[in-house]
């Protein structure tokens, strides 16, 4: 495990909370984890997807736009281009119009279609397994790779970090750091390995129902007692 050397280095931080119970940054994130699994029994991708392309398509567009929206789009998308060879042989600017009702459309439709080329080129039209080789492919950060990875293929190789980890990992106290990378690294020292494909999906339901960006809803939190934003 990368960071596991960095582990015996970092402050033990102790975390005050209302249950009288003094934790570090690994205790509290079990306590986070069971609780939250109890909240959320059935934990699944948001994406609709049948493939491991589609859900890296799915993923690309799904920055800055919400899963519910990607759905939609992709619904008549993955009718339209049906495999990696007619993403990667599409008309540039239909494929933009295609996508144009979600952020950053040129920008995606652009990456896809790159990454579509590269995958028929170097992979044989497959989606890679590994995270090296998937975020060499354009638009494919840690974050859309460790999606792909956990859900398509059922590999764990890190944390997927989106704007709702981010958020939740902070008012949580499990981390300091702002950097998504940083933030991977500070959950993966604390977080079981077998857990790290579920807490994305744990900390995203949390933080959708009941923590959400700008409202926090404190009274009906399961985490209050143990939050230490939970007077904010
Ligand atoms: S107590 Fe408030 S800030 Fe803390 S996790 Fe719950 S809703 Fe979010």
């Amino acid at each position: 495990m990368p960071f596991s050397s960095r582990e015996s280095c970092l402050p033990r931080r102790r975390h005050k909370n209302y249950t009288g119970v003094t934790m570090d940054k690994k205790m509290l994130m079990g306590v986070i984890i069971k609780r939250l699994k109890k909240e959320f029994p059935v934990l699944k991708c948001g994406l609709d997807f049948n493939s491991p392309f589609e859900l890296l398509v799915s993923t690309i567009l799904s920055a800055q736009s919400t899963d519910v929206h990607v759905n939609k789009v992709t619904k008549t998308i993955f009718m339209k281009y049906r495999n990696v060879k007619d993403f990667a042989a599409a008309d540039r600017a239909v494929l933009e119009k295609d996508v144009s009702s979600v952020n950053f459309y040129r920008n995606k439709a652009q990456n896809i279609q790159n990454a579509a080329k590269i995958l028929v080129e170097k992979f044989g039209g497959a989606v890679p397994q590994t995270m090296e080789e998937l975020v060499s492919l354009p638009g494919v950060a840690r974050k859309t790779a460790n999606i792909v990875l956990y859900n398509a293929f059922n590999i764990t190789e890190g944390i997927a970090v989106d704007t709702h980890v981010i958020r939740l990992a902070g008012r949580l106290g499990l981390t300091e750091n702002t950097d998504p990378v940083k933030i991977e690294q500070d959950l993966m020292e604390i977080t079981p390995k077998k857990e790290w494909g579920n807490i994305t999906h744990l900390l995203i339901n949390h933080g959708r129902k009941t923590c959400q960006a700008r409202k926090m809803m404190h009274e009906d939190c399961v985490l209050f007692d143990i939050c230490p934003s939970r007077d904010s």
